[in-house]
Order: C-alpha cells, then sequence, then structure tokens
C-alpha cells in the first residue's frame, strides 16, 4: 500500500488535559518532580514520561515532534527553533574534527555558508558535488567522509536527488544520508525512500502562515536521544528550542498541510505549464521537460502533486526585478523571500537566499542573474493570476 503521510497525522488521537480537542500547551520551562531520585534518573536519561527542563523537551514540542515524524515515517523527531536550528546540531552531532561531508552543491545559502565557512573551523570539510551524478558524489567520498547531505528538491534550482541511490551509496559506505525536504512535505518522504535523517524549516510550507520560524529533524530514536542528551547532545547543548506556544500552533496548521500542498502544487503545476507553453524557461519537477521529471514521478506520494517551488529565468537582473516590482504593485504577490505562504511569493535568488554563494560558483551550477523563484500561492482562481502575470510580462518586453 502507497505511504500516505497525512492520514498519519489525522490519526493521532491527543486530548488536552480538561478533554480539549488540542493539547494543552505546556507553559513551563521547569517541572516538579516529587522524589530527588527522579529528578536524578531524569538527568541520567533513566525516566521516561518526566519532563525535567523545556531545553531539552516539553509535552508541547514532543506532541508536534510526534505529527512530524508520523508525516516522513520515522521512529520520533525533535523541534527546533528554526531550520537552521535543526540542520546546525545534526551536521555538529554526526561529524567532529577530522570528518569530511559530502554535500549537493545547490542548496539552501544559508546551509552552504555553514558548510563552507563555519564547520571548517572545527575541522570539518566538505565537497560540494552535483548531486544528479552519482559518480561524481561516490568519488568525493573518502574514508573521512561521515555524512552524504542533499535536499529532496534543492533550493533554489529545483533539482532532484535520488534518494534510494543516495541511500544505497550511504549504506555502502556507512554514511548517514541527511535529506532536508523543505521544498517537498507530502510529496516525497525520503526515510521511507532510505534516508537516515530528514529535516524541515518548518518556517515554509508545514506552518504555512508565514509568522514563524522552526525547524525539525526526524530520525531513530536512538539519535534523537543523542541530540538531546544533556552531556554531548548538540541540540541540548546549542540551544536553539521551539518554544511550547509556537509548537502548539505550528502542530494546529500542520494539520491542513495536505489540503494545502494540493493547491500549491495544482496552482505550479497550472502555471508553469502556461509559462512554457509561452516560450519562457520554466523549471518545475512536473513539467516533462524537467531533467529529473520521471525520477520525482518514481519517488512521489502521487496525491500531493510536484509541490508549489518553480523558477523562471526572464534573462537579466533587471527584468527579474522590474518584472517582481510589477507583480507586487499587481496584487500578485510578495516581493519576499521564504516559501509556502498563502500569497504567492518571489524573489531573485543570485542577490538573495543564495547570496552566501560566490558569482562564479553561482554561474557554474546554473543559477543566473535572470532566475526569479516563485513559491505559487493558495490562489482560487489562478488562470486570472496568469492573465494578469502575463501582462506585466508583456509590458516589460519579457513577453512579446
Ligand atoms: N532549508 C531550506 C531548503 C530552506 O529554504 C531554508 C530557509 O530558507 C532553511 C533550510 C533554513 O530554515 P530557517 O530559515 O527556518 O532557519
Amino acid at each position: 500500500m502507497a505511504f500516505k503521510p497525512a492520514n498519519n497525522i489525522q490519526d493521532l488521537q491527543y486530548f488536552g488535559e480538561f478533554g480539549g480537542v488540542n493539547p494543552s500547551i505546556s507553559d513551563s520551562s521547569t517541572y516538579t518532580f516529587l522524589s530527588a531520585k527522579t529528578m536524578f534518573d531524569t538527568f541520567e536519561g533513566n525516566a521516561d514520561g518526566c519532563y525535567l527542563y523545556s531545553r531539552h523537551s516539553s509535552p508541547s514540542n514532543l506532541y508536534l515532534g510526534d505529527a512530524l515524524a508520523a508525516m516522513e515515517g520515522t521512529e520520533t523527531a525533535n523541534v527546533s527553533a528554526s531550520g537552521m536550528g535543526a540542520i546546525t546540531p545534526v551536521l555538529l552531532q554526526l561529524c567532529g574534527s577530522g570528518d569530511h561531508i559530502v554535500s549537493s552543491r545547490t542548496i539552501y545559502g544559508g546551509t552552504y555558508a555553514f558548510l563552507k565557512n563555519f564547520t571548517p573551523r572545527f575541522n570539518i570539510a566538505t565537497s560540494f558535488v552535483d548531486i544528479t551524478k552519482l559518480d561524481a558524489v561516490e568519488a568525493a567520498i573518502t574514508e573521512k567522509t561521515k555524512v552524504l547531505y542533499c535536499e529532496s528538491v534543492s533550493n533554489p534550482l529545483l533539482e532532484v536527488a535520488d534518494i534510494k541511490d543516495l541511500a544505497a551509496l550511504a549504506k555502502k559506505h556507512n554514511l548517514k544520508l541527511v535529506v532536508d525536504n523543505t521544498f517537498s512535505p507530502l510529496s516525497i518522504s525520503p526515510a521511507i525512500l532510505g534516508a537516515d535523517v530528514v529535516i524541515h524549516s518548518l518556517t515554509k510550507f508545514i506552518n504555512g502562515s508565514s509568522d514563524t520560524v522552526g525547524g525539525v529533524v526526524c530520525g531513530t530514536q536512538e539519535f534523537i536521544n543523542d541530540l538531546r542528551n544533556v552531556n554531548s547532545g548538540a541540540s541540548m547543548l546549542l540551544g536553539a528550542t521551539m518554544d511550547s506556544l509556537r509548537a502548539s500552533s505550528v502542530l494546529k496548521n500542520l494539520r491542513t498541510l495536505h489540503i494545502r500542498i494540493q493547491q500549491h502544487s495544482k496552482n505550479a503545476l497550472y502555471l508553469a505549464e502556461r509559462f512554457e507553453q509561452l516560450g519562457l524557461k520554466t523549471v518545475y519537477p512536473g513539467l516533462a521537460s524537467h531533467p529529473s521529471h520521471t525520477l520525482f514521478k518514481s519517488m512521489m506520494n502521487a496525491a500531493y502533486g510536484f509541490g508549489g517551488m518553480l523558477t523562471l529565468d526572464v534573462g537579466s537582473a533587471e527584468k527579474a526585478n522590474a518584472l517582481m516590482e510589477l507583480m507586487q504593485n499587481k496584487n500578485l504577490g510578495y516581493l519576499a523571500v521564504s516559501l509556502g505562504f498563502y500569497k504567492t511569493l518571489f524573489s531573485a535568488p543570485g542577490s538573495s537566499t543564495s547570496s552566501e554563494i560566490p558569482e562564479d560558483e553561482q554561474k557554474e551550477m546554473g543559477l543566473s542573474e535572470g532566475l526569479i523563484r516563485f513559491s505559487i500561492g493558495l490562489d482560487d482562481d489562478i488562470e486570472r493570476s496568469f492573465q494578469t502575470m502575463k501582462l506585466c510580462m508583456i509590458s516589460l518586453d519579457i513577453l512579446k
């Protein structure tokens, strides 16, 4: 039977303290113990079900973590204050001085900057590779490599990772495959395909209301325990903990994710097809022209579609900027970074979310100046939005 992540979320049954249909929010940073012995045992990690201190865990964060683990099909999960607050502890937990990471070269700019500029301080080296070329990935692995890192659908170029093959490679060389699934929640289930650790920036589609940052690490109980260990856990010690109030609000938004993703995907496919018909350089995994269209299809949970992200290359930074400003003036969306909002969001990654990547490397990976990244919104009348976008492009000579 196909994996049905939305059912897994829906099937969870939580009651609040007074029989509420939502779990009660744990509005405490610290918790009492009836005996000093239990407090000691909890510190030692031997008192299941007891809470110690909210940087370690809290009921509200565990509820949200359980729902996200159910969505990804992992044993458990640990939520964090941001996506970067999930990515950085995972990498520092898995790697120490002298270790090596093989990473896709097209990843979110913040992750790239962390691997390129920050982890070398701890003597952790990273090789950046074209993740779609399995030979190149394998050739970069050395005896010091501990982690294979990629995004299922990459930011911003929308390259698709072959998670099954990468998982086999990771297994062969005894590495951990860590996959950031921020661009394709529900559509792709990396853990089901063999990834060891799945990460999300909850800031994006999962929360969906652009009112908070948040993150999650989904994995085995053993790995999540390691991250939370009071003596040696990178999540516990680096301290990027999500607040309980926020965890409860993200949980409520998560329950409508399947409906939102279907609409984001439907609208994005509609626009991608129309843009392509107009002769615009359009990249969307749902288009047959996408180099990894068949691969995406082979991995996807079909009901949720190909996701809400697409890119257009309008030829120059000037044209891209003029188009984005005009689209905002016409109320087609916002010139803003981030993704997963009810309104369409657009930005030029070369000068924003990927600006951490040096210009020559941007060129080499195909990140051109005129590239606009769209996070397509939940528009009820996408045909109307398309017609207005088309008029904007005609008035700027992007379309004749
Ligand atoms: N991963 C991806 C793919 C992203 O696009 C982002 C943010 O843009 C992050 C991780 C980082 O998440 P956050 O901003 O929540 O720290």
